[in-house]
């Protein structure tokens, strides 16, 4: 007989055959608003199989939550970062193409493992011009299902258990689940504002020298370093990177960079490659994403680069488990990538083109943001931005789990109540270091203008409310 199960996972656990191992039942019921279905037979026996232990403590995903919150509210969505807006057509006609083109069949079967020559081809051109160094395409070139497999086949292929990871915060959330899965320890090293009032810009959020010295032990093996950072925009500066690739050179650490927006920068912030610091090609694996750099983000398709010798560890670990990316996808970005290369000195080059347009949205957003009195922190590159919401928080009951952070409950609030989604910034940092977090709310801004005024909107009705005592 087939029964569903609805609700608490307590509902499912210690009650005569149904009993269901507690990681199990907690990760379908808290993270899946559908109902599961368990078969129950009366000679069932009373306990089920568990899933992996490596699995624990590793449920909760931001993302789970919040896209599932958004599909329930439908709001004005700035939570997850994907544009709202058409890919240019260049990608877009190249992977219609390869569907509807019967010259070329094979472009719709299984492709090389490590990349479509094509892609790897473009890729390597690409990279070995911005790293001044030959990129081997056969050895040093690694295609992915997103920058997300790139991160995970990294960090599975280069870690080992027992080794420690340094994880700058704030960082994009998968970094830490995917160190435990490795058998790593997380060691998390915060950006701390170096002020909160006035005019903040992301480059006013800094390490500490010291403590990020200190978190080095025997046991380092990666750092993880995401520059542009996502959520901050920050863009790390030659010092700051050079401080960094210094401690990796002293204790013989890998850096595993993480420049998925490597093309969005703003004003005079420069993006910096780690690779092309002195010494560092040797140990340092990049991440890219066709998915930020085409505003194609559901393409998932990704890349890792670095040396041969570090290489191998992802490579294998790809090989593995997804073994080969989507072909038709590969040979589109492939022929986006040539013809961005083509242009690269022209200012309609894509590379170029889209941090431009993404400036003024970027300029938009902090004007509205200014005028109902969030202070933003203003990102000198990527695609978001943190606004500081303490006060209105502190004024509104937002209600919610107690055991929650204050950000990830008025983020909720302002879905269900006022239509409008941003994620809270606090799932980018360590249970330690939430609290540097949770006065803040990030804003996706690669969305269309009248959406980013309509948020405005949103918000100064928000404030008009809180004035009038309507709250
Ligand atoms: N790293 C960062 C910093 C990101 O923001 C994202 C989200 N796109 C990823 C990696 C994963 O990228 P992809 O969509 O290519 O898997
Ligand atoms: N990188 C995007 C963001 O930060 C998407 C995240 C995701 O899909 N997991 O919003």
């Amino acid at each position: 007989m087939l029964r569903p199960i609805v609700g608490q996972a307590v509902s499912c656990v210690g009650k005569g055959s149904w009993r269901f191992p507690i990681a199990a039942s907690s990760v379908f019921s808290r993270f899946q608003s559908r109902p599961c279905f368990c078969t129950q037979t009366s000679n069932m026996s009373p306990t089920l199989p568990a899933i992996a232990t490596k699995t624990h403590g590793i449920e909760k995903s931001v993302w789970v939550e919040f896209i599932q919150l958004a599909l329930e509210v439908k709001p004005l969505n700035l939570g997850q970062g994907f544009p709202d807006f058409c890919a240019p057509d260049t990608v877009r006609n190249a992977l219609s193409k390869c569907c509807v083109d019967e010259s070329k069949p094979l472009l719709n079967q299984y492709t090389r493992g490590f990349g479509h020559p094509r892609l790897v081809d473009a890729l390597t051109k690409l990279y070995t011009k911005m790293i001044k160094r030959n990129i081997n395409p056969q050895t040093e070139m690694l295609v992915t299902a997103g920058a997300y497999e790139g991160l995970f086949v990294s960090i599975m292929g280069l870690v080992d258990p027992g080794d420690e990871v340094i994880i700058i915060e704030p960082f994009f959330d998968c970094y830490d689940p995917q160190v435990r899965l490795a058998g790593g320890t997380p060691v998390f090293v915060p950006l701390r504002p170096t002020k909160t009032a006035g005019s903040v810009s992301s480059a006013d959020w800094v390490l500490d020298p010291q403590e990020l010295a200190g978190a080095f032990t025997k046991k380092t093996k990666a750092i993880i370093v995401n520059t542009p950072n996502n959520p901050l925009g920050k863009v790390y500066s030659l010092e700051e990177l050079t401080m960094i690739a210094d401690l990796c050179k002293k204790h013989n650490v890998i850096a595993i960079m993480d420049e998925v927006y490597e093309w969005m920068t703003y004003d005079n912030a420069k993006h910096i490659r780690m690779a092309t610091l002195p010494d560092m090609w040797e140990r340092t694996v990049t991440i890219g994403s066709a998915g930020k750099t085409f505003s194609v983000t559901g393409w998932k398709t990704g890349w890792v680069y670095g040396p041969e010798h570090l290489m191998k560890g992802p490579q294998v670990i790809h090989q593995h488990s997804v073994y080969t990316c989507t072909t038709p996808v590969q040979e589109a970005v492939a022929e986006g990538f040539e013809i961005e290369l083509d242009r690269y000195d022209s200012p309609e080059c894509y590379f170029f083109s889209l941090p431009a347009e993404l400036k003024v949205k970027r300029d938009n957003i902090i004007k509205i943001l200014r005028e109902v009195g969030l202070n933003p922190t203003v990102p000198d590159g990527g695609y978001f931005i943190m606004a500081d919401v303490s006060e209105l928080m502190n004024k509104i009951d937002v209600g919610g789990d107690p055991n929650e952070t204050k950000d990830f409950r008025f983020v909720k609030w302002l879905s269900r109540n006022r239509k409008l989604q941003g994620i809270p910034p606090s799932a980018f940092f360590s249970t330690s270091h939430k609290s540097i977090g949770e006065n803040y709310i990030r804003f996706c801004f690669i969305k269309e203008d009248e959406n980013l005024k309509k948020a405005g909107e949103i918000l100064m009705n928000l404030k008009k409310d809180l004035d009038a005592g309507k709250l």
